[in-house]
């Protein structure tokens, strides 16, 4: 019995975080209840008893000081457990800049002598647009990219380092600047086309040097106009095109500075800043045109570092790429964004490595070297501090490279935000991308503080520019784009509403509902505007984004009726707002809300669904989003007519942005099985392991975003790094691993795993809020499984022979007999499509009935649909008795 997992904000080395809206948790298993205490100097200063229940996410109901040490202690009877923590003080520093604002990438000095003996210090510190600080030489922290992108005009994070260490008796900080995402050249609409930087020209630093001595003295240091300035080594930086050292640059002191005006909302970091979590090693290649190529084997994020030497002159060029075409380097796909290095020697021996920038590539084009020595390189792979809390191997090499490349795309793209893709001129926080990845995210790694911040630029869009809207990308760069339409701005309400779900702090849900509402309120104004018919019809919508049942292969928006699209997320918000009311009380709200959902539901049925229950359209996603949000009047038929229209579609995916995340979900719901183990085991394009097929590591932006003979699809919107269709791996976790969260913070769950002769073991963990669960399971002659729940959750075990099981925590090992069709699948009324899909099966096929074999592998691909029941009545594939026998027997004892 103990407790244990004591954490802060889900940190479990809480430093320099807000003194307010904190979120407590612990874990144990003891059933309580527990005193929860927050000490400060050795007293108690609040304590509170908390039931078992409430243990992953509760508040203290009080703010704490700034810039404190506290220590966070929770007891039992029998045992107890503390985490020690910090909160940030209030930087409340002036903002300086350079007097002369023609200085390129400045750097701030400051020299100071310490006045005793020390016992500790602090640097808070922020600035626009990047800070890289520098205490005697050495590196300030192990951040990259530091404030992050913040939505400016909405709030600004500062962070805080602890110098104790590199403090000496007389010592020198230096901040230099680099553009990033607050001023330079940033968003894919050219925004700064006239030369104007987005939220402003000026370099800024705020800084707060706090030195503690023995014997209690305290010395501040703060930005102010005794700081001077410098130039760097820098000639150009960016984060799209890349950034440029010159080890021969005069550092020239350029003066003094100014302090100036700012109104910023300054807030402590969330504590998930961008770091290194990898150092990757290349091999290098010579191209037929005689490229010096390294291939880091893996589509990353981050920078290369190089070792080597440098003679004075010297220049190293280096270009990023993804994708190699002819075996030769690459990088159109990356549109306008230069994404290149350059170093220029001065001859002595340097670390070379960007300050400003990251890449997203795999491939590195080497300029400027006499010798490529790949051991020189080292590809540093960066995202934000947030841990993983996930492991899936199954028996299929193809689905776990999948997982693989759904994992890699989150890291590549949990760059302080959650964009689109890492590597071309976008890196946005696009908010559809962003919440049909959300549950796929929170399986994956604990995203609580990352989504958290993001729920911050969300908001701070909606009220500063979209007038209750939400964004197409936040931050929306000042509003450079119109409001997101259906499923884009629905992220107001899908990420708060997931988030609770995941993680069960009622405080976020509670901050968030504003925005949720607000957004709601938006919705139901467009409707009255448009004739209060309780549908939304007209106005912008991206549609089934890159589905591929649109005009073309390169069609943007699907064929699915634009007016349903919206008139149904209309209806999803209004249903997720009414959850969020309940939970959180607000009886009226919930009342009026739901009022309008049903009345929403209605205005649905009665414009797309016959009397009957016959549904008006017919695309994949439409049966989709109807199935998943339970909008239909005869669901078994509706059922019948999706089969069908997937049988159609020949069991390949026509579905986009909207209905890619939802399918499979909604077919392992609705009993279609096959259709979903068909559909994700499917190798072709479009499908998730044609590009596994095609060496991908990392998901794409398109289905086919390369073509079967390598060539690349397109450069005017093809990213190899856009983890959106990544979101597959939240069906491959709760419903084929089966563990599925039925309450907030996975106090309750269901293990349902669903069974498909094409997988035959699983092995699957994930540390929820709650704890760890593991399953394992296998099929042989009978399923077998064994469970290991987390003390205190309520686990419904269901197997595939029905019977159900209420776990408690620890491991559990079942087992039960299987249908025979698990491991001997084939039969008279397998479809081609499946057989064809086994070699061994194949070749009964060719051996035993070659003219049915040359029929349903030729042209004319309608026939993969027959089996062989229903192919005998075609001309041509006339089967003697005596050789279907034969075949069937053959088949049948296939073990799969
Ligand atoms: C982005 C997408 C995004 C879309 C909106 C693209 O350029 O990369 O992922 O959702 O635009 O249509």
């Amino acid at each position: 019995m103990a407790i244990y997992q004591l954490k802060i904000n889900h940190l479990d080395a809480p430093f320099g975080i807000s003194s307010n809206d904190i979120c407590y948790s612990f874990q144990t298993d003891e059933s309580g209840p527990f005193i929860v205490s927050i000490e400060s100097d050795g007293r108690i200063i609040i304590t509170k008893t908390i039931q078992m229940h409430d243990a992953i996410a509760f508040t203290m109901d009080q703010n704490l000081e700034y810039g404190k040490k506290y220590n966070y202690r929770v007891k039992s009877e029998a045992n107890e457990a503390s985490l020690a923590f910090e909160t940030a003080m209030e930087l409340k520093a002036p903002f300086i800049k350079p007097l002369d604002e023609t200085v390129f990438s400045p750097i701030f000095h400051k020299d100071f002598v310490l006045e005793g003996d020390i016992v500790e210090a602090r640097l808070y510190i922020t600035g626009l647009g990047l800070y890289h600080a520098d205490i005697n030489g050495h590196k300030v922290g192990n951040r990259y990219l530091t404030p992050g992108f913040n939505d400016y005009d909405y709030y600004l994070r500062y962070q805080t380092f602890d110098i104790t260490d590199l403090l000496q008796k007389e010592n020198h900080i230096a901040v230099e600047m680099g553009d990033g995402w607050y001023k330079g050249r940033f968003g894919f609409k050219g925004p700064n086309d006239n030369g104007d930087t987005i939220w402003g020209n000026d370099y800024k630093l705020c800084a707060h040097l706090k030195i503690q001595y023995k014997g209690g003295k305290t010395q501040d240091i703060y930005t102010d106009e005794s700081w001077t300035i410098s130039s760097s080594l820098e000639k150009e930086n960016g984060i799209y095109d890349g950034e440029e050292i010159d080890y021969n640059l005069p550092m020239l002191s350029k003066g003094k500075v100014a302090i100036c005006e700012s109104s910023y909302h300054l807030i402590p970091d969330y504590g998930c800043g961008i770091i290194q979590h990898d150092a990757l090693k290349p091999s290098l290649i010579i191209s037929t045109r005689g490229e010096h190529i390294l291939d880091f084997h893996q589509n990353m994020v981050g920078f290369i570092r190089y070792s080597g030497s440098l003679k004075k002159g010297q220049r190293l060029h280096i270009l990023h790429g993804e994708v190699l075409q002819q075996g030769c380097f690459y990088n159109a796909n990356l549109r306008s964004a230069k994404a290149e290095m350059t170093y220029i020697g001065d001859g002595k021996p340097h670390l070379y490595e960007p300050k400003f920038t990251f890449f997203g590539f795999r491939y590195a084009l080497i300029e400027g070297l006499d010798n490529v020595d790949p051991a020189d390189f080292e590809g540093i792979v960066i995202y934000s501090d947030i841990p993983a809390t996930f492991s899936c191997v199954t028996d299929n090499p193809k689905i776990n490279q999948l997982i693989q490349n759904a994992y890699w795309g989150q890291r590549g793209n949990f760059i302080d935000l959650p964009t689109d893709c890492p590597q071309r001129d976008e890196r946005l926080g696009w908010t559809a991308d962003t919440q049909v990845f959300v549950n796929t995210a929170c399986y994956q790694m604990d995203c609580y503080n990352f989504y958290k911040k993001y729920l911050q630029d969300l908001r701070g869009d909606q009220v500063l520019y979209y007038h209750g809207d939400i964004a197409k990308f936040s931050p929306s760069l000042k509003a450079k784009d119109t409001p997101g339409g259906a499923v884009w701005s629905d992220a107001g309400t899908i990420i708060p509403w997931n988030l609770y779900c995941n993680y069960g702090d009622k405080q976020l849900l509670e901050s968030s509902y504003p925005m949720m509402r607000d957004y709601v309120e938006v919705l139901i104004q467009r409707d009255i505007d448009q004739g209060h018919k309780h549908l939304i019809l007209e106005g912008f919508c991206y549609g089934d984004w890159l589905a591929q049942d649109g005009i073309s292969p390169q069609s943007l928006t699907g064929s699915t009726d634009h007016g349903y699209i919206k008139s149904i997320y209309y209806y999803h918000s209004l249903d997720l707002l009414t959850l969020a009311a309940r939970e959180l009380g607000q009886a009226d709200d919930f009342k009026r809300y739901e009022a309008i959902k049903q009345q929403v539901k209605q205005a649905i049925l009665d414009e797309w669904f016959a009397p009957n229950g016959k549904f008006a359209l017919d695309t994949q996603t439409s049966y989709v989003l109807a199935l998943s949000f339970g909008v239909y009047r005869d669901k078994d038929r509706l059922i019948q007519d999706f089969k069908e229209r997937l049988r159609k579609d020949l069991y390949h995916m026509k579905t986009g942005f909207v209905g890619t995340p939802l399918i499979l979900n909604c077919l392992f719901d609705h009993g279609l099985n096959e259709e979903a183990y068909r559909i994700l085991y499917n190798e072709e394009c479009p499908g998730w392991l044609y590009a596994v097929n095609m060496g991908a590591t990392t998901i794409w932006e398109r289905w086919n975003s390369i073509l079967p003979d390598g060539t690349i699809s397109g450069t005017a919107m093809n990213s190899l790094n856009h983890y959106a269709y990544g979101s597959v791996c939240e069906a491959i976790y709760s419903r084929i691993a089966g563990l599925r969260n039925l309450a907030p913070g996975w106090k309750k769950v269901e293990i349902k795993p669903h069974l498909n002769y094409r997988m035959k073991q699983m092995d699957f963990s994930f540390d929820s809020p709650s704890g760890k669960f593991i399953i394992h399971w296998g099929i042989k002659d009978r399923f077998n499984i064994k469970a290991t729940i987390p003390h205190g959750v309520i686990a419904t075990l269901i197997l595939p022979d029905g019977t159900t099981h209420e776990l408690s925590g620890g491991e559990s090992a079942f087992t039960c007999d299987i249908p025979a069709s698990l491991t001997h699948p084939f039969h008279i009324h397998t479809p081609f499509i499946d057989l064809l899909m086994s070699q061994d099966a194949s070749h009964i096929l060719k051996e035993i009935l070659p003219n049915v074999y040359e029929v349903v592998t030729g042209d004319n691909i309608e026939f993969k649909l027959d089996t062989l029941d229903s192919i005998r009545y075609w001309y041509g594939t006339h089967i003697e008795d005596d050789q279907l026998k034969k075949a069937l027997q053959r088949l049948g004892q296939l073990e799969r």
